[in-house]
Parts: C-alpha cells; sequence; structure tokens
C-alpha cells in the first residue's frame, strides 16, 4: 500500500521539530524527509542527518536538474525537498512527513494534490516568541524577524487542510495521529480484498 504524504508548516518556534521527533517515536511507519539546503550547519547538526548542506551552485544544479519536488527561499537561504528518496519511501508504503515552509507546502499540494497539508499554530504571538527565547538558538534580530514573518505565514492557514494549535505537546501529537488515521481511511488508500468483486 502506497504511503502517505504529510505535510507540516509553521511558524518557527512553534514546535514543528518536537512534533515531528515524537511522531517518529511513536509511530513505526513514519520517516521524516531530510531536505537540502544553503545555510551552514548550526551546533550539534549533522550532515545527512538533519540536512543535506549543499553550495549555492549544488542547490542551482538541483533545481535545473528538476531533482527537488519543490524548493524556496526562506529567510536568506535556499531549501528544498529531494525528490528521489521521497518517492521511493511512499512506493514502499512509509508515511513520509515533509516540515517544510508555506511556499513549498503549496507547490507539493499542485504536483501531489493527495498531500496533507498540517498547519501548527501557536497559542498566541506572545508564547511563540518565548518559545523562541526559550530555544536560544536565535539572535534577537532573528527573533524579531521570525516573529514579523509568523504573522505573514498565519495568513496561509486557509490553503490548508488542518489546522492543529500546539498548546499542549501531547495533545497536537494525538490530534495529528487523529488525521493520519482519517487520512488512511479514504478510497484512495483501500487495497480491494480477494473476496470483493
Ligand atoms: P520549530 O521546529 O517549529 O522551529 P521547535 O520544535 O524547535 O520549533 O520548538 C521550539 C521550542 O518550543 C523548543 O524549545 C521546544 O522544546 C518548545 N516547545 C515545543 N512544543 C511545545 C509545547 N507544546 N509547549 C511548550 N513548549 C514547546
Ligand atoms: P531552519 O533553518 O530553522 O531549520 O528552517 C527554516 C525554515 O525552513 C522552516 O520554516 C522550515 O520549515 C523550512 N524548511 C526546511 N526545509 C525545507 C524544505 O525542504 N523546503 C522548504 N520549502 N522549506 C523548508
Amino acid at each position: 500500500m502506497r504511503g502517505l504524504l504529510l505535510v507540516i508548516s509553521g511558524p518557527s518556534g512553534v514546535g514543528k521539530g518536537t512534533l515531528c521527533q515524537a511522531l517518529c517515536r511513536q509511530i513505526d511507519s513514519i520517516v521524516l524527509s531530510v531536505s537540502a539546503t544553503t545555510r551552514p550547519p548550526r551546533a550539534g547538526e549533522e550532515d545527512g542527518v538533519h540536512y543535506f548542506f549543499v553550495s549555492p551552485e549544488r542547490f542551482q544544479e538541483m533545481i535545473a536538474r528538476d531533482e527537488l519536488l519543490e524548493w524556496a527561499q526562506v529567510y536568506q537561504d535556499y531549501y528544498g525537498t529531494p525528490r528521489g528518496p521521497v518517492t521511493r519511501l511512499l512506493a514502499d508504503g512509509r508515511d513520509v512527513i515533509l516540515e517544510i515552509d508555506v511556499q513549498g507546502a503549496l507547490q507539493v499540494k499542485e504536483k501531489a494534490p493527495e498531500a496533507v497539508l498540517i498547519f501548527i499554530c501557536p497559542p498566541s504571538v506572545a508564547e511563540l516568541e518565548r518559545r523562541l527565547r526559550r530555544r536560544g538558538t536565535d539572535s534577537e534580530e532573528q527573533i524579531v524577524n521570525r516573529l514579523e514573518w509568523a504573522r505573514t505565514e498565519l495568513e496561509a492557514v486557509p490553503k490548508y487542510d488542518y489546522v492543529v494549535v500546539n498548546d499542549h505537546l501531547e495533545a497536537a501529537v494525538a490530534k495529528i495521529k487523529a488525521i493520519i488515521v482519517a487520512e488512511k481511511c479514504r478510497p484512495i488508500y483501500f487495497t480491494k480484498p480477494d473476496c470483493v468483486v
């Protein structure tokens, strides 16, 4: 059976990474797609695990060779989803999560209408700011930029299939798991048993 293509977006600091890690721990069939990016690795990030860290020239080559399912400029850098691994994993029946921005999510929906788009919302902008500050990975300037960009991203909510507010982590994980279960009941994922004519 073909796997489910799940796209998760939302403002920086809302908890996408935390939610995706929890989903991968709790559901065996789920795999997180590894994106390519031109941004330099942060402390503790490994090439091929968190991202494929590539040069701007290599990124342009990936675009030219149609190796990316989607790509976008986010903040100062380029990010894209390598198409090959996603296609292979879905054909193997694995459920694939793309943790990507709004621009990329809408490209995926156009190319693969069966993809399920989930937008993760913060309980409030004040809580989003608290989470960004508590994470401690961004400069003051980056925090201000990310909060400003968050307001623009929130305007894309009506284009998504689902919205999940990440207030309590376990409650948000449970909602995403419920979406996965419901989506897998759609007729496109139904394989007719031998006994049905
Ligand atoms: P993103 O991947 O969306 O940028 P992260 O997963 O890095 O966000 O989460 C940002 C911060 O918020 C982290 O410190 C994380 O531990 C925290 N966080 C995530 N979900 C919740 C939640 N439901 N309640 C409180 N803090 C959370
Ligand atoms: P970060 O640099 O903090 O890891 O990610 C910054 C932003 O880039 C996040 O909003 C993240 O969802 C987005 N992003 C990560 N990978 C991709 C990708 O492959 N494509 C697109 N369009 N956005 C991505």
